[in-house]
Formats: structure tokens, sequence, C-alpha cells
């Protein structure tokens, strides 16, 4: 990659940007290597100047990065551009039209919550409990309390880095499914548009109270990255379930274990590597395949890692004809060469 290059460029049109920066405090995790170009945005003007940058180096890989609360990077760190959405004070408010919620998509769950509240608007307190933002919450279709992002949005704004263009996506064409979207690495949800209900602020406020509660109670705290394992088939089985019932709580390869209090959690103590992370999640998959005959796949992106262990902890409905399709749908509608 042209690094030099891309680094003077961005930095020529008043870009936050950076050489060989560290990525492992941009996550949840808090591990990992260095991204080659690391440049952060805080408005939609920032990340379409970067994708008219982007657009005169073709072929160099994007990612995405959120709040990082559902990214592995490896230690060796990532070789191409890294966007890193950060929520300007004008992007953590909502605005609402009517039933529909519209926010940014840096803005953080939690405040997506409380604010559709403050607003008198239902529908949308599950996402308090979700550490993330609402641009990766589109990607993941993230999900919890009986509710996913894609039984409430409407619509999302996304620009791809590599055609430069922008456009208003449907519900359909984002093509949700079970903790995953159409969406590709180059895209980036800019605003993202959400169907809600009327209700009293003081029942909201009630609803938010019981999921951060519910919260403390039965998930862990310090570093992790939520849930690392989908449940298997329809979702109706726990992976969690499946790790405990395998013995491994509390399994532990150097400074990572198998959490404690939930067994489908991993947490990274000090001196953690992703090496580490990525053997603990190893020998977890092949114990529950040993135990209970049932594969278990990864919910945490990987981020530069072999092609082998991608391809080994990459859930097989990725690659599902349907999710395929659907992909290639959404990159010819914002102009990829597919
Ligand atoms: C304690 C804890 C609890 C959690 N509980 C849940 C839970 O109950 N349910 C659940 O679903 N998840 C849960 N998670 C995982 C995580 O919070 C969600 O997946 C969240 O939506 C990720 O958002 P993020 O901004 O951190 O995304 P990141 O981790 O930064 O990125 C995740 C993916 O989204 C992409 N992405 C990020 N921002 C954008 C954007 N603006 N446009 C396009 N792509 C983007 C990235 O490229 C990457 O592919 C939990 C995590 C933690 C640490």
């Amino acid at each position: 990659m042209t690094t030099g290059a891309l680094i003077a460029e961005m930095a020529a049109v008043g870009l936050d940007v950076h050489g060989d920066r560290a990525l492992a405090p941009l996550t949840t995790y808090g591990v990992g290597g260095n991204g080659a170009c690391v440049v952060k945005v805080s408005s939609s003007e920032q990340v379409i100047a970067v994708s008219e940058v982007l657009r005169r180096h073709p072929g160099v890989e994007t990612l995405v990065m959120g709040r990082g609360s559902n990214i592995l990077i490896a230690d060796q760190g990532f070789d191409g551009v890294v966007v890193v959405m950060s929520p300007s004070s004008g992007e953590n408010a909502v605005t609402v039209d009517g039933d529909i919620v519209e926010a940014g998509g840096a803005m953080l769950m939690p405040v997506l919550a409380r604010r559709s509240v403050g607003a008198g608007r239902g529908g949308l307190e599950w996402c308090v409990g979700i550490p993330g933002t609402v641009g990766g919450a589109v990607r993941m279709n993230a999900g919890g309390h009986g509710a996913d992002m894609a039984s409430s949005v409407v619509d999302a704004t996304v620009l791809s880095l590599g055609s430069g263009q922008l456009m208003r996506v449907s519900a359909e064409q984002l093509g949700f499914y079970f903790r995953g979207s159409a969406l590709s690495s180059n895209h980036v949800v800019l605003t993202v548009r959400m169907r809600t209900a009327v209700q009293e602020a003081a029942s909201g406020t009630a609803e938010i109270n019981a999921v951060v509660g519910w919260r403390r109670e039965h998930q862990p705290g310090g570093r992790n990255a939520g849930s690392v394992f989908v449940n298997p088939g329809a979702g109706d089985e726990s992976a969690g379930a499946l790790i405990d019932a395998s013995g491994l709580r509390g399994f532990t390869i150097g400074a990572v274990s198998v959490s404690e209090k939930h067994a489908n959690f991993i947490q990274a103590g000090e001196g953690s590597t992703a090496a580490d992370i990525a053997a603990v999640m190893a020998h977890v998959q092949s114990t529950v395949d040993r135990v209970h005959g049932i594969r278990i796949y990864s919910e945490v992106c990987l981020v530069g890692f072999s092609a082998d262990l991608m391809t080994r902890f990459s859930h097989p409905s990725h690659s599902s004809a349907r999710h395929v399709a659907a992909k290639e749908h959404l990159q010819s509608l914002l102009g990829d060469n597919v």
C-alpha cells in the first residue's frame, strides 16, 4: 500500500490521519497491532473526503471502526486504511419525525436509547445494553432482549469508500440476517432511520433501567467483546450453555480466560495478546465440537488474521447463496466493482 501518499493526501485536505497507529485502545478487548493508516472522522463530510482520496488509490483494503466492541485485531495489525468513526457533538442528537427516529452512524447505542426515550419514543430501549455505535450495530444486526436492528431500521444512508457513491439503502437492501447484514468492509453507515412508537418517558426509563440491571447481573465487566460465538442452529440453542456444559468456564491461556460469569464471554486480562484470544476461541470451538458434535462460529469480526483462521471461525451462513447475492446486490447499488 502507498501509505505515505495516502497519509499526505488525507492530511492535505485537513483530515486527522496517522501512520502506524495503535488500534488496541480503539477496541474493547484492548489487544492487537497497529493500523498502517488510521484516519479519525467526525462528520459525513470527512468520510466523503476520505473516500475521495481512496478513489485515487483503488484496491486499498479498508476497515471501518465504531467503538471496536465486536472486533478482534491480530497482533500483526491491519495493513490498510482504518476509518475510525468518532461521534461529534452534533451527531449525539436524534431527530424525530413522526414515528421515525434518525441517528448518526457514530452515535453510541446507549445514547440512542436514552435520547429516544427522552423524546417520548419507544422501541429502542434495548439498545442501552449494546456498548457500540449505531453504524456498527447496523452492520452486525446487533440485538438483545427480544429485539434487533432489523426489527426497527427503515433505511440507512451508506457511503461506499470505493466508489464514493452515497445512497439511502432500504432495510430490505441491507439484507439483515442473524448478527449480520449485506454491508461490506468498504461501506460506511452515516445515518440510520428507525421506526419507533409513542411512549411515556417514565416507562421508557424504567425499561432502560431494567436492561442495565439485567446486564450488570448476567454479564462480566472488564475487557471483552460480548458474546464470542453465535448461537448454533436457528439460534434456539445457546452457545454459552454448550461451552458451559463442555466444562470450559475459567479455561485460560496466558491472561485470556473463558468468563466464569458468562461462558460465551472471553475476558482479556492485563498483558493479553490477540493470539491468546484466538487460541482460547480455537480450543472452545474444538472442545464443543468434540463434546456435543456441534460446530460454533465467531460472532466477533476477526481482522488481520491468516485466511485459515478467518475461515475456521467464519459462520457458513456468511457464504450462503442468499447472503452472497444480497451482498453483491448492495455492492452493485453502491457502484462497487463486483
Ligand atoms: C459487554 C458487551 C456486550 C455486548 N452485547 C451485545 C449484545 O447483546 N448483542 C449484540 O448484538 N452485540 C453485543 N455486543 C457486541 C457489539 O457491541 C455489537 O456488535 C455492536 O453493534 C458493535 O458496534 P461497534 O461500533 O463497536 O462496532 P465495531 O466493533 O467497531 O465494528 C463491528 C463491525 O461493524 C463495522 N462497522 C462499525 N461501524 C460501522 C459503520 N459506521 N458503518 C459500517 N460498518 C461499520 C466494522 O467494520 C465491523 O465489521 C456486546 C459487546 C460487548 C463488549
